[in-house]
């Protein structure tokens, strides 16, 4: 209460003593003067400093804005693919192939040539955004220097050319306020200075004409050919003069004064509109008091149409496909990223801008995985009604391009859904192992192929008591006790004993595992509370894995130890062809080529051996290395395979944490092969190429060291060439 009295009294104060009006005009004055001097001086100094820059860096790149008539379907962002039937000896072959256009269904979007406009439809627009448009050369720089300096205060509308319209409506380089709106201006000048050298001002005005925003509130109308259809329910070239004016009148804010949402305000911007096409000469007095005049009949018709071009782009390609989904959301990830904006802004640039997306899906792949998973067989051993199984399936290449993904079983009926491989956190269970310990301690040399392992448990702290731990799990789903056998560690991994990897992390450490879990392989769905026994060795993980992210770990094991980043897009362009992403071909080398090596071939035992548990996952001609996983509790079953050409994987479960019947369900293996065997079998590269850097050597049976002269009982196991184990020295006949 004081504060605001002594505040008053202040101001009470200062008010008594009144200086003359002449004094105090004279002050206003100078102050003003002076404001305007050091706006004019921070302005130019600012300008004059990003005009060096841009001179410096862009200026001699040739940045010509496209105007033909392609810019029309350019405005839309396009996701291509590679043709799997391209053939560069051939002109006529194409290398990519469009997957889907991406659009709102409403837009309309009809181009018209120039010829076909007419003159007073053409002087509308001209005279209401552009009176110098004729004269200018590309810019008109009265107007952009006050345009810069309601930049720099926050304003961002206005003083643009039709030329420069038409670049910023066709890069989608949208007005910031600020320094880099400056920029973003100085570029739009330079392109509109390099656009009126390239084109006539008639080309540029046509171009214009077709691609101006010409909206309701719910309707995407672009252009006048479809305006004129929408609102009047006319061809272009029988508007009058009257519609002309309302169409050209609305350009500023066509949500706001088009004549279907605005049956009153919009006649204020026909007025405008018809007062500068007055002043100019372009019509007479009495065209324009008979255009004033004349009643405005508004049909609104969106389905009116009286030129439709581009046939292939009004074709309904129905809701997107799990890939796209996929693709759609790391664009808009890239462009946000790119920009600096915001998603939900990057979404809108992303359906206008005219990018070019180049996926990596491989579409043959991706719709015959989509038929399997909707093929209720290749999930069930015998029929019975259960609908409410999920899952999700996953592949990609050897350098994380992903080929084909499936997040459901259904048919997709929308765009943009839950999806099972890249959505969903569940449990990976023991595929966990490779990647959290065997893969870790191998690249550590911990062990070799042939270490002997005790199945015993390690003594574990729980709540301040010791505790052995972990029980083993048997494929049937019981707990079984451990046998005190001992194992070679390809063994140990062939049946999923729990019992060494426990031993393993031990002796790495639970954080030294979760360390390599995130920095090496990207998994980003651990916590903190992961670091600890159960969680690393038998996957029993706060919040889950995505199995798109499991499945990306298991990389390292087909292509020599490197992870690279798992991407659906190889590339995106920028409307006016600039590339503003170009996926990191830079990788980790995650493990060592040798550890990779063994590590395959180790999985490959999974396969092969009576008692691995991915048996059923066995093909007859393409070599496959994998494993199984399953939770503890029965509630997810996962399997990830590398195949010489491609690593993938499928996890099932239920919404709920239920656990799965797998008498009724096909071993998890068998579900994989049903899925994915046919590709498999196809692939052209039949086996893995052992390096240089791995010994196929036999070694003792009863030692596990290399089987020297006295050993009856030999096998073959594959060793790093920097750890090779010792020869037996035993008699073992
Ligand atoms: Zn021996």
């Amino acid at each position: 209460m004081e504060e605001i009295k002594k505040t008053a009294s202040k101001t009470n104060k200062k008010n008594k003593k009144k200086p003359s009006p002449a004094v105090k005009a004279l002050k206003i004055f100078g102050t003003l003067v002076l404001s305007l001097f050091l706006i004019v001086i921070i302005t130019g100094s600012i300008f004059v400093t990003a005009l060096t820059i841009y001179v410096l860096n862009f200026a001699d790149t040739s940045d010509t804005v496209n105007l033909d008539r392609s810019v029309v379907s350019s405005n839309i962002s396009r996701f291509l693919y590679e043709n799997p039937d391209y053939d560069e000896n051939d002109p006529e072959s194409q290398e990519y192939l469009l997957y889907y256009a991406l659009r709102n269904q409403q837009k309309k979007i009809q181009w018209v040539d120039l010829e076909d406009i007419p003159q007073h439809v053409r002087d509308a627009f001209v005279y209401t955004e552009d009176e110098r448009f004729y004269s200018h050369d590309g810019v008109d720089f009265k107007r952009t220097f006050a345009a810069i300096i309601r930049t720099l205060t926050g304003i961002t509308q206005g003083g643009s050319t039709i030329t420069q319209q038409t670049i910023k409506n066709i890069t989608g380089d949208d007005e910031v306020s600020g320094t880099a709106g400056v920029e973003r201006k100085i570029r739009e000048i330079f392109r509109a200075i390099n656009v009126e050298k390239t084109y006539t001002k008639e080309d540029i005005l046509q171009c214009y004409l077709n691609i101006i925003s010409l909206n309701t509130w719910e309707h995407d109308i672009i252009g006048v050919q479809a305006a004129a259809n929408f609102y009047f329910g006319k061809d272009v070239s029988e508007l009058s003069l009257a519609e002309a004016a309302v169409l050209a009148g609305m350009t500023t804010s066509p949500a706001n004064y088009n004549p279907y949402d605005n049956p009153e305000r919009y006649k204020v911007r026909q007025k405008y509109c018809l007062d500068h096409m007055l002043e100019n000469g372009a019509i007479s007095d009495d065209e324009y008091e008979q255009a004033l005049n004349e009643e405005i009949v508004v049909t609104g018709d969106p389905d009116y149409s009286s030129t439709t071009i581009y046939e292939d782009e009004t074709v309904d390609q129905g809701p997107t496909s799990y890939f796209m989904d996929e693709a759609i959301e790391q664009a808009i990830e890239i462009i946000a990223e790119r920009s600096g904006i915001d998603t939900s802004v990057a979404q809108t640039r992303l359906y206008d801008g005219g990018y070019t997306i180049y996926t990596t899906v491989d579409m043959e792949m991706q719709t015959r995985v989509e038929e399997e998973m909707q093929d209720a067989s290749n999930f069930q051993s015998y029929y019975f009604d259960d609908d409410e199984l999920l899952a999700g399936f996953i592949a990609m290449d050897y350098e994380g391009n992903v080929l084909a993904v499936v997040g459901g079983r259904d048919e997709k009926t929308e765009s943009r859904i839950w999806n099972n491989a890249t959505d969903a956190q569940r449990s990976p269970g023991s595929c966990i192992k490779p990647i959290a310990s065997y893969a870790p301690a191998l690249d550590q040399d911990l062990m070799t192929w042939s270490t002997l392992f005790r199945d015993e448990p390690i003594t574990i702290i729980e709540d301040g008591e010791e505790r052995q731990w972990p029980v083993n799990y048997s494929e049937t789903g019981s707990s079984e006790n451990w046998s005190y056998n001992n194992y070679f560690t390809w063994q140990m991994l062939m049946r999923s004993l729990n019992t060494c990897p426990a031993q393993l992390i031990e002796q790495m450490t639970p954080a030294y595992s979760y360390n390599f879990l995130v920095e090496k392989l990207d998994i980003t769905t651990l916590t903190e509370d992961d670091i600890n026994y159960s969680p690393v060795t038998v996957g029993g993980l706060t919040n889950g894995i995505k199995l798109e992210e499991l499945v990306g770990a298991y990389m390292i094991f087909g292509n020599g130890g490197k992870k690279y980043e798992v991407s659906y897009i190889s590339r995106i362009e920028d409307a006016a062809g600039n590339v503003i992403y170009e996926k990191n071909e830079g990788y980790k080398q995650a493990i060592s080529e040798s550890t990779a090596y063994v590590m395959n071939e180790m999985m490959q035992t999974v396969i092969t051996q009576s008692q691995g548990t991915g048996r059923y996952a066995r093909l007859n001609t393409t070599t496959l290395a994998g494993k199984t996983g399953t939770s503890s509790d029965w509630n997810d079953l996962s399997f990830v395979g590398c195949t010489p050409e491609y690593v993938s994987g499928v996890w099932i479960g239920y919404d709920q944490l239920e656990r799965i019947p797998t008498s009724q369900y096909q071993n998890i293996g068998a579900i994989w092969k049903n899925i994915f065997g046919d590709i498999a079998e196809s692939e052209e590269t039949k086996d893995f190429e052992m390096p240089d850097s791995v010994v196929e050597a036999r070694y003792c049976t009863r030692t596990g060291l290399l089987a020297g002269n006295g050993c009856s009982s030999t096998a073959t196991g594959y060793y790093k060439q920097t750890n090779v184990p010792e020869y037996c020295s035993g008699s073992h006949w």
